[in-house]
């Protein structure tokens, strides 16, 4: 069978005054990868800013601001701080070279260059961002059923939090703890939870659908999930329609069901309000829905 793969090319911010440099630079390097230009300093602070380009080429010498302080100025923002960056110029002393790196450039290239010399260490360049994304990717990962992990919750939920603050919206959280997961294990061995765990991981994941909603493996056999923008009514839906999503799958290789406990939180949180004690409720809900008999959705007492 024919397999698509969905290749998206690494893009490159061209920074030069000169239309014929930043012509050339396309011609070398516009076969492999998407590339941008800009024609003086605050373009380039704009776009990069705009875009988050994978790696700026960087003149130095240029009308408006030089290329120092257009490095300064990506380095102070959030955005644009992790952007690595390529000076190419004609400055060629000893001296240049240094503060160029100084600043925090990544590399330093003299002109006239020679194309396979740009194309080298552009490539190297882009190599140590791929390698980056992915291992930020793993770190955010959890192995066994490929959702979000307790380190991207933990970062998610405080970033929720601030901006429910912020827009003055509903922030809804689910608690979901599988039942008698222990019995199972026991029952039909380690492996064949694992794989009940990544089912039911794919069936939460398959049954939230905003852009925004986050699904994180909480830890154990317990998962969390995020509704921004979310009140208590709705969420209450979603959850029910989770638990009952999650009932009514079966686990592949073992003829058995099995159910979640979930307990929820909803807050419109200001100022003063703390994250601890939001997630404590959700927690403390889920206590109460495993006191009631499990297999059920239970809100704070
Ligand atoms: P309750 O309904 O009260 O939640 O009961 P329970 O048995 O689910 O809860 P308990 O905390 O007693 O047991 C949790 C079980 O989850 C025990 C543990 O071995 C199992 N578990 C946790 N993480 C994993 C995992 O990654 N893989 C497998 N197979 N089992 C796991
Ligand atoms: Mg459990
Ligand atoms: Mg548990």
């Amino acid at each position: 069978m024919a397999q698509t793969i969905n290749y998206e090319k690494n893009s490159i911010l061209l920074v030069d005054d000169e239309k014929a440099n930043l012509m050339y630079l396309n011609h070398i390097l516009g076969t492999d990868y998407t590339i941008y230009m800009a024609r003086g300093a605050v373009e380039a602070i704009e776009r990069a800013n705009e875009l988050s380009p994978d790696l700026i080429l960087l003149d130095i010498i240029m009308p408006d601001i030089d290329g120092y302080e257009v490095l300064a100025s990506l380095k102070e923002s959030e955005t644009t701080k992790d952007i690595p960056v390529i000076y190419i110029t004609g400055l060629c002393d000893y001296e240049d070279e240094v503060k160029g790196l100084n600043l925090g450039a990544e590399d330093y290239i003299t002109k006239p260059f020679h194309d396979v010399i740009v194309k080298l260490r552009v490539r190297n360049q882009i190599k140590i961002v791929n390698q980056m994304r992915i291992i930020e990717r793993f770190s955010m990962i959890d192995q066994l059923t490929d959702i979000a992990n307790r380190r991207s919750f933990d970062q998610q939920i405080y970033k929720e939090w601030r901006s429910a603050i912020r827009m003055k919206s509903a922030l809804s959280l689910l608690m979901v703890d599988v039942d008698n997961f222990k019995n199972y294990n026991d029952t039909y061995g380690h492996q064949q939870g694992d794989i009940a765990l990544r089912t039911i991981a794919d069936v939460l994941k398959r049954n939230i659908f905003r852009p925004t909603d986050f699904v994180a493996r909480w830890g154990g056999e317990e998962f969390a999930v995020l509704l921004p923008s979310t009140d208590l009514n709705n969420a209450s839906a979603i959850a029910e329609n989770l638990r009952s999503s999650i009932e009514n799958s079966t686990i592949p290789e073992a003829p058995t069901t099995l159910t979640v406990s979930i307990g929820l939180n909803s807050q419109t949180p200001s100022q003063n309000d703390s994250l601890d004690v939001f997630i404590s409720k959700a927690d403390l809900a889920l206590y109460t829905a495993k006191n009631g008999g499990r297999n059920r959705v239970c809100i704070v007492p």
